[in-house]
């Protein structure tokens, strides 16, 4: 496929060329005719899935048909509402270099800068507002800025804005939209809320997912320990003190999260937790404790470590198994990056078999199920699927899975990264900077 049967204009696919694209990308094959359409769209797609071309060129071709110029707006026609300022120009930038033979007005508002410019900008006129939300409330506080006009509203990164706090923010930006307008949503998952958001805010959305890359490295050791539930806490314990590494943990809910690391504080371990009852201050320093080794075990719910930047986590513990499989994906992914060896420990009672199963689907990996002495369930888990029957647990150890299609392991990269988780390792937590 290419781009001239999408049904974007010559001045798009000029631009386009110059760019150096000459096939679309799956999200933008799937979303560019959708948003033509004129229809609300969700798309399930990452960063790195090319998602900003795939709303900007039928956004462009929707504001200006056919790439004709249009008069300067008074008044801004499209908002993309981004969660970092660092995405707004990125985006803005795109929508510049896609739009260079059209002539578009486009600026970026987001905190951290003085106003000034801002509203200079503004007042002078623009056709396009790439902006995050809080400072764009502030502007609308102000009445710097006028959204009567928006026709096309982007909501990118959405689920990455909920984490950062914006919803607040978002709703009073959506409330002050026209309501006779497109609204397009980008995310990376589609949790409760924002699902919740689309049913409010969106008409009908289409709905397009592509499929998510697989990010669990070939590096990581997937280790599933069967325990009855009430004995997790105290099995986790015994693995943080038998392994000393930074351990990012991993609860299913805030409470539980909260709880968790209340005990383990207790018990002498340094642990913080991150979720989304915590203020970004908060959460900001527990991740920076959390990397400069204050903080040894950071307990996380998935929607709070979405995006959380750790660099060679050297083991990730799965308190609770996640409700959805790719959740899964999404946790592991923070262990054995760019080479280095990871561990992923799950901790897995009889009620979350079901959840197991699924994981195993999904993964292409080799999970070993292995008893702790001391910490056995009182009944084995049954993981061959219903209607397999149970299968009890022969020996110490059982392979949940064949590996299909295991990875090569073990490259050039992989013995300095070992080195540094057996750094980690020997040192006794009392012992870590602090
Ligand atoms: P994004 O997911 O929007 O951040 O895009 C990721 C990268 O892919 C950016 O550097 C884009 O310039 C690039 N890109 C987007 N669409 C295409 C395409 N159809 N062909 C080649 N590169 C692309």
């Amino acid at each position: 496929m290419n781009f001239d049967t999408l049904g974007l204009s010559p001045a798009l696919l000029r631009a386009l060329d110059e760019q150096g694209y000459t096939e679309p990308t799956p999200v933008q094959a799937a979303a560019i005719p959708v948003v033509l359409a004129g229809h609300d769209l969700m798309a399930g797609a990452q960063t790195g899935t090319g998602k900003t071309a795939a709303f900007a060129l039928p956004l462009l071709e929707r504001l200006y048909p056919e790439g004709k110029r249009m008069p300067l707006a008074r008044r801004p026609r499209a908002l993309i509402l981004t969660p970092t300022r660092e995405l707004a120009a990125q985006v803005q930038e795109s929508v510049r270099s896609y739009s260079k033979h059209i002539g578009v007005k486009s600026a970026t508002i987001f905190g951290g800068v003085g106003m000034g410019p801002q509203i200079d900008a503004l007042r002078r006129g623009v056709d396009i507002v790439v902006a995050t939300p809080g400072r764009l409330l502030d502007h609308m506080q102000r009445r710097t800025v006028d959204l009567a006009d928006i026709e096309i509203l982007v909501l990118d990164e959405a689920d990455r804005m909920l984490d950062m706090g914006f919803l607040p923010a978002m709703k009073r930006v959506l409330s002050a939209l026209p309501n006779q307008r497109q609204t397009l949503l980008f995310s990376a998952t589609f949790s409760t809320e924002i699902k919740a958001l689309a049913s409010q805010f969106m008409r009908s959305p289409q709905e397009i997912q592509i499929a998510k890359p697989n990010s669990v490295a070939s590096t990581v050791t997937h280790r599933v320990h069967p325990v009855n539930m009430e004995a997790k806490r105290d099995l986790l314990l015994h693995l943080l003190s038998v392994d000393g590494s930074q351990t990012l943990v991993f609860c299913r809910t805030k409470h539980g999260s909260d709880k968790l690391t209340k005990q383990l504080e207790k018990s002498g371990l340094r642990a913080a937790a991150i979720h989304g009852n915590k203020s970004q201050n908060q959460r900001t320093r527990a991740l920076a404790d959390f990397k400069n080794g204050r903080v040894n075990v950071l307990v996380a719910t998935d929607i709070a470590a979405r995006g959380l930047d750790i660099d060679q986590l050297p083991m990730v513990i799965n308190f609770d198994l996640p409700m959805v499989a790719e959740d899964y994906v999404h946790r592991i992914g923070r262990t054995g990056r760019a080479g280095a060896e990871g561990l992923a420990i799950s901790l897995v009672c009889r009620a979350e078999e079901g959840l197991l199963r699924d994981i195993r689907k999904l993964l292409n990996q080799e999970i070993a199920i292995e008893n702790v002495a001391g910490f056995e369930p009182s009944q084995p888990l049954r993981l061959d699927g219903p209607g397999g029957g149970a299968k009890p647990q022969s020996g110490r150890q059982q392979h949940a899975r064949r590996p299909h299609a295991q990875q090569p392991r073990g490259n050039g990269d992989h013995a300095a990264a070992n080195k540094k988780r057996r750094q980690w390792r020997g040192k006794p937590m009392a012992s870590r900077p602090s």
